[in-house]
């Protein structure tokens, strides 16, 4: 037998609570029944957000709210700023691309977070750009780029502030309103415990007045017709039922924790996994890394697509490498949504033995004893649990 567990920056582990409620039998979504799920969820998404603007619920993964951003707000031949440090990054540059959009482009070197004040600079250059487009965390890198400062330049011109925070929200700060971020995109594969189906997205009283002079073509991802529907106290289109029903048991369990106790429970499991990697001689490939997704140089002299291959295959933990450019030469060590710290213990002793198997040298055992230095104040302080 070999036990899998999914350690990737998404799709992550799926409570057991989750899946419960989301194998029970299918019921009409046009019905008073689905409503009151559905409202209530509604309700719990805004808590996640921390805003009292519109929030939306999308029947499609990650991407398909990203490009119901665009859609929703922007003209063709519209001038947008896109922050391109990496796959998704380059994400947003490829819709708005596909819509007639011209995007201009502040290219970040792999690995590192964009300079604000080049935002700043465009801008100021540029005052027709009426979006700007980044992530919060790039996964694809591990970075995190400081969005609270970059909302604070946006947010004083007429562009739009649109952040994907996939692998952001739920994870680290991000209250939306208090940081007058415009549009922000999530997903259910990555921190809300959940199967990949869903997308997410947040839209400003801002993004609304954008919306009302907006031509591109849209029909499924129509934002107004969702704003009608949700006034009804529904979807415009058949709503993914079950993964709804599983979204507000996840939801409620992020309430019930606390959205700062999640926040600082992904902290100190980052805190740990960056403990264990160094203790192994590993280098960050982040410069500003993410409290979601670790990625790691791998070392001289290793074959870097065996670590995620060898970790699979052989101890059943689902890691990821890198992609495009950074394929083979780093990994990805996925840390965000059901993962508590002793999570952190399986992927250290399987890494032990695979980079031992491929010949890296380090000392055996020290990440477990860094990580344990992290780790073990933080449960001294906890109370025993009540049964
Ligand atoms: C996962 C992810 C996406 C969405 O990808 P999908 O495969 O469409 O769900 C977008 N942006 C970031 C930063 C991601 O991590």
């Amino acid at each position: 037998m070999l036990k899998d567990f999914l350690i990737a920056p998404g799709p992550t582990a799926v409570p057991s609570e989750v899946l419960i409620e989301m194998s029970r039998p299918i019921y009409h979504h046009r019905t008073p029944r689905f409503s009151q799920l559905f409202m209530e969820t509604i309700e719990l998404l805004k808590y996640l957000y921390q805003t009292k603007q519109d929030v939306f619920i999308l029947a499609s993964s990650g991407t398909g709210a990203m490009e119901t951003a665009v859609v929703n707000t922007l003209s063709p031949g519209d001038s947008v700023l896109v922050v391109r440090s990496g796959k998704f990054g380059e994400r947003w540059g490829e819709i708005c691309e596909a819509y007639n959009v011209s995007p201009a482009y502040i290219d970040v070197e792999w690995g590192e977070a964009v300079d604000p004040k080049r935002i700043e600079d465009h801008l100021k250059e540029h005052p027709d750009v009426k979006a700007v487009f980044t992530q919060y965390t790039e996964t694809s890198t591990g970075v995190t780029h400081d969005i609270k400062k970059i909302s604070d330049i946006v947010s004083k011109t007429n562009a739009l502030m649109i952040v994907d925070a996939i692998t952001g929200l739920g994870v680290t700060k991000c209250p939306v309103d208090e940081w007058k971020l415009d549009v922000v995109i999530c997903g259910s594969q990555k921190s809300l415990m959940l199967p990949p189906g869903l997308g997410f997205l947040s839209f400003s009283e801002k993004a609304w007045k954008a919306n009302e002079s907006s031509t591109l073509p849209r029909f499924y991802f129509n934002l107004k017709a969702e704003k009608k529907a949700q006034s009804n106290k529904t979807t415009a289109w058949t709503p993914a039922v079950s993964l709804i029903i599983g979204l507000h048991k996840a939801l409620q369990m992020i309430k019930d924790e606390g959205i700062e106790e999640v926040i600082k429970r992904h902290k100190i499991i980052a805190d740990a996994i960056r403990a264990g990697v160094g203790a192994l001689g590993l280098e960050l490939f982040a410069k500003s890394p993410a409290n979601s997704v670790t990625s790691i140089k791998v070392p001289e002299g290793i074959d870097g697509l065996q670590i995620p291959k060898l970790m699979r295959d052989k101890y059943g933990i689902a890691i990821a490498g890198g992609q495009a450019q950074a394929k083979g030469k780093i990994f990805r060590i996925g840390h965000l949504g059901y993962i508590d710290k002793s999570d952190v213990a399986v992927v250290f002793q399987s890494l032990e033995f695979t980079l031992r198997e491929l010949n890296y040298t380090f000392e055996w055992g020290s990440s477990s004893k860094a990580v344990q230095e992290v780790l073990y104040p933080e449960y001294k302080k906890l109370d025993i649990r009540k049964a």
